[in-house]
């Protein structure tokens, strides 16, 4: 279930409905909704709810939460519309820190996918 929440991070108020989004899932431990700027036909971003900065603070500690998220990119993409495998698919994408191209500082993961050509990736 999620615990620490940071009051200044936009995806936190996200999760807390304080911004809108589209959601995509929610559930106890992690929460998807569309990229506000999408590169692809289908692009959404996939977070846990508890404010882990960046994949740089991941620890054995979530490697049951983010086990149980990686397992839901698959089912979550084929419900938003991308293609099957392997004629379609979709890209999983996580920006690490400044050089890593992270904006926003609460991990998520990118999905994207649909028909080519995309606007970037
Ligand atoms: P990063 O560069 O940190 O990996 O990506 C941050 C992503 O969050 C960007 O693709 C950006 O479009 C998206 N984003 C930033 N602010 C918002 C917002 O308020 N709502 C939604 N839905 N997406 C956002
Ligand atoms: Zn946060």
């Amino acid at each position: 279930m999620a615990d620490a929440q940071d009051p200044n991070c936009i995806f936190c108020k996200i999760i807390q409905g304080k911004i809108p989004s589209r959601k995509v899932y929610e559930d106890d431990d992690m929460f998807a909704f569309h990229d506000i700027n999408p590169w692809a036909p289908v692009h959404f971003l996939l977070i846990p709810k508890s404010h882990i900065p960046s994949m740089a603070q991941v620890t054995e500690a979530h490697a049951a939460l983010l086990g149980r998220m990686l397992v839901k990119v698959p089912q979550l993409a084929l419900q938003e519309g991308v293609n099957p495998y392997p004629e379609g698919g979709f890209r999983l994408l996580t920006n690490t820190g400044a050089e890593g191209g992270q904006e926003v500082h609460h991990l998520h993961w990118h999905v994207m996918g649909g028909p080519r050509p995309w606007l970037r990736g």
